[in-house]
This record gives structure tokens, sequence and C-alpha cells, in this order.
């Protein structure tokens, strides 16, 4: 056991002796996991937690499929796109057979952050241009590309700022954004803004080459767009010549219960769909899925070649994490899971004033955290994320104010972690009101 705790606190140490300071690490008193089942680890003294935070192990931790498949197939070979493999055109045939018909063309890359780039890239093939539009505190990825799309990076202190080809639009938040829940109207106003986004774009002299979106924004707060929002902007943004890019990287492979892919929710069929992190549920794996048209244009005589996206490897992985999905029913878990945990949290929202909003669909949900006063709370956010880990329940937090906890599990997860997950909730907002009192 002393053998177990010298190991996190050398870890530690040795974590600040190599890395940068701002590559941070989640609750105040740091998790160290070295084990995973399911949806849930095991950290230094074999102690299990609930993982109802992480959306990468979609199918759950070391799922014996994928250990199968990956350990069979690095026996064997595992190259590039350079060379035919069955493997390459049977996960771009999974992927097209979940999306409208509109989308026959598949990219594949290591992540999420390059998929974006790919698609900024397609967008700006497609239409010679270069300005884009995109909600603000939106989060697209890592890289230069990536991040000038990302107002969540590029906005902040510190920040590179916003470039002169980029126009925000208000994230479309009906809790707290300047059309509320009780405006009928809210989808059709928060569309409207990205008009004068265009016409500040053509003032700097740059045509529209997209617009580009989580279908529901994370890190901007788990927000649920009011219904018909998406279908709206696409088109004002195709009247204007651009492209609508989804960023499905949260959203997608049926974490959303009712729906495979959040564009299906809204009623909105983009012509770029991005996805990453669950779709190699660990193994990294990004995906840009695109129409003919769009593709050709890409297609100008510049070789594409991504060195490890669709390795023999990442095609064999990536197929069976959409294979698993549907072979565990694990869209519909989602659903019913899902349906089971916003039950209670909306009991939980009207006995607690801390709540302010309950929101989310499926194993995509967000618990905004308020002062008496309404105002967005970081402390009791911060205290309820950290007493959840003491109770070993990961869950996250997100928002501009990072008031907002995020609850996103593996899609594997059960009634009584659900039930596990409400009950610690509600102790743990009853000693909020203890210390408020
Ligand atoms: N898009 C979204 C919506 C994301 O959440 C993320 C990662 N959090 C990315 C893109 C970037 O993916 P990656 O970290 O794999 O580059």
């Amino acid at each position: 056991l002393a053998y177990a705790a010298a190991a996190k606190s050398e870890e530690q140490t040795k974590r600040q002796r190599y890395f940068a300071g701002n590559l941070s690490l989640t609750y105040s008193e740091p998790v160290m996991v070295l084990r995973g089942w399911c949806h849930h680890l095991f950290d230094e003294w074999g102690r299990v937690y609930l993982d109802a935070y992480n959306n990468v192990p979609h199918v759950g931790h070391a799922h014996p499929r994928i250990q199968n498949v990956a350990a069979e197939q690095l026996k064997r070979i595992n190259s590039n796109t350079r060379y035919l493999h069955p493997a390459q055109t049977a996960f771009a045939e999974k992927i097209l057979s979940k999306l409208p018909a509109s989308f026959e063309v598949c990219f594949f890359v290591n992540s999420g952050s390059e998929a974006n780039e790919l698609a900024l890239r397609l967008a700006r093939a497609h239409t010679g241009d270069k300005g884009m539009i995109t909600p603000d505190h939106g989060y697209h990825g890592n890289t230069t590309g990536a991040i000038d799309i990302s107002a969540y990076k590029f906005a902040k202190p510190g920040g590179v700022g916003q470039a002169d080809w980029v126009e925000l639009v208000d994230v479309a938040d009906d809790y707290r954004g300047r059309f509320g829940r009780n405006d009928p109207d809210r989808a059709q106003q928060f569309a409207n803004l990205v008009d004068p986004a265009i016409a500040a774009l053509k003032t700097k002299g740059h045509g529209v080459a997209g617009f580009i979106a989580e279908t529901f924004p994370s890190v901007g707060g788990q927000i649920i767009p009011p219904d018909g929002y998406l279908p709206k902007v696409y088109e004002k943004i195709r009247a204007a010549g651009g492209v609508c890019i989804a960023d499905e990287v949260q959203t997608g492979l049926g974490r959303l219960g009712e729906y495979y892919f959040g564009f299906e929710q809204q009623g909105a069929v983009p012509d770029v769909v991005v996805l990453g992190k669950p779709i190699g549920n660990g193994h990294p794996i990004g995906v840009v899925v695109t129409t003919r048209h769009i593709a050709e244009a890409f297609d100008n005589g510049i070789e594409f070649f991504s060195t490890f996206g669709g390795s023999t490897l990442s095609c064999r992985i990536g197929k069976e994490v959409l294979d698993i999905v549907d072979a565990e029913n694990l869209q519909n878990n989602a659903k019913r899971m899902g349906d089971r945990l916003m039950t209670q949290l909306r009991d939980i929202e009207q006995r607690f004033d801390t709540v302010g909003d309950v929101r989310g669909m499926g194993l995509f949900v967000g618990v905004e955290l308020i002062n008496p006063d309404g105002s967005e709370s970081p402390e009791i956010c911060a205290y309820v994320k950290n007493r959840m880990r003491d109770h070993r329940i990961l869950i996250g937090s997100e928002g501009p104010k990072d008031n907002i906890l995020k609850i996103r599990p593996p899609l594997t997860i059960q009634a009584d972690d659900i039930d596990m997950i409400a009950a610690t909730l509600e102790k743990i907002l009853a000693e909020v009101e203890l210390w408020q009192s």
C-alpha cells in the first residue's frame, strides 16, 4: 500500500519535472488510473471509480473485441493507405451506412484536430474562399488552424486572438443566451445572427468558405440548440456560397440515444461531418466525411496522404467500435440510461436552488450550477465535481464560466450507476446548501 502512495506522488513530481504547466490535471486531488473495464476505472490502490466523464471509451474501457482485433491485426500487418487492404473500405462502408446518402467520400486522419483542419481545407478548396463563421466558445482542436476557429482557445487571455477571416455568432444557448426558452422564435433569432457575420466577412474582403459548429456545443456548456436552429443557419450559409461543417466528435455515434448524429435531431444535413475521439475508443482516429462534389474540388492534383491516418490497425479498430455500438445496442442503452438520468436530475433541479438548468439528450448531459442571484457559480461547480470524485464518481465541468457539470459516460453505463450518480449529486448539493446557510 505504501508503494501505491509513493508511486502516485513520484508520478506527480516527475510530471512537474518533464511537462509544461499547462498540461492540466482534473480534480484538486488528481486520480491515477491503472486499469479500466467497461465504465469503471481502477486506481493505484485497486479502488474502483465510476467513469461518467470520458466519452472516448465509447464502447467501454478495455473492450475484449477491441483488444482482440488490435492484437490480431498487429500480428499480421499495420500499413498505410498507399496499399490496398479490405479493412480500409470496410471501415468507410460502415461509416457511410450511418450517414445520409449525400455522403460518399471518407478521409482518415489521426485526431479530431486534424479532421477539422482537413474540413477547413475542403471548404476552402470547394469555395475558393477563406471566411469562416462559428459559434462563440466552440472547440475544434489544438492545431494552429483548429485554434483559429475555436473561440474557446483564441479568445482567452493569452490566446492568439480572432483572425480577420473568422466571425463569431452567439452560441444558441436558450438558457443563458440572448433569446430564451420563452421565445418561440428563438431558433430563427439565433440563426439570424449569421446574417451580420456574413456581411462582416464580406466587408473585410472575405467570401464565405463555411460554417463550423459542434452540433451540440460541449465546451460552450453542454448546449442543445433550439429545434430547427441548424437548418436555418445552413440555409443562410449555403445561400452565401459556404460549406456547412458539423463537428460530431462529441455528439456522434449514438451518444444522443435517439439519434446516431446530432444533426439528425436538428433536421439538418451538413456537407462535411467530422468524427474523432469515440470512433477509436482510445486509439487515435479522425474521420472527415463529405460529398463527392466537395471531394472532387479538393482532388486538385495534390496528393492527400496521412502516414497513420487510415492505417490497417486504425481501420480495423474504427470499424469494430461501430460494430460493437450496433451489436450491443449501445445507442438504445444511451437513450434509456440518458432518460433515467434526466428524470432524476430534473427532480433534483426542482429541489435545489443551486441547480439553474438541467439539459441533455442521451448520455450528453449538463447541469448548470448557479448562485442565489442566478449568476454562474464556478465555485459550487468545482466543489461538486471534486466531492463527486471523493465518492469515486468522475464527472467534468464545462462552460464559459466553468459552472456546468458535464456527465458524458461510456455508452455501457447501467441503471445502478445512473442512480448512484443522482443520489450522490443530491447528497453533495445538500452539503452546498448547508455551507450556504
Ligand atoms: N472537436 C471537438 C468537438 C472536440 O471535443 C475535440 C476534443 N475535445 C476536438 C475536436 C479535437 O480532437 P482531438 O483532441 O482528438 O484532436
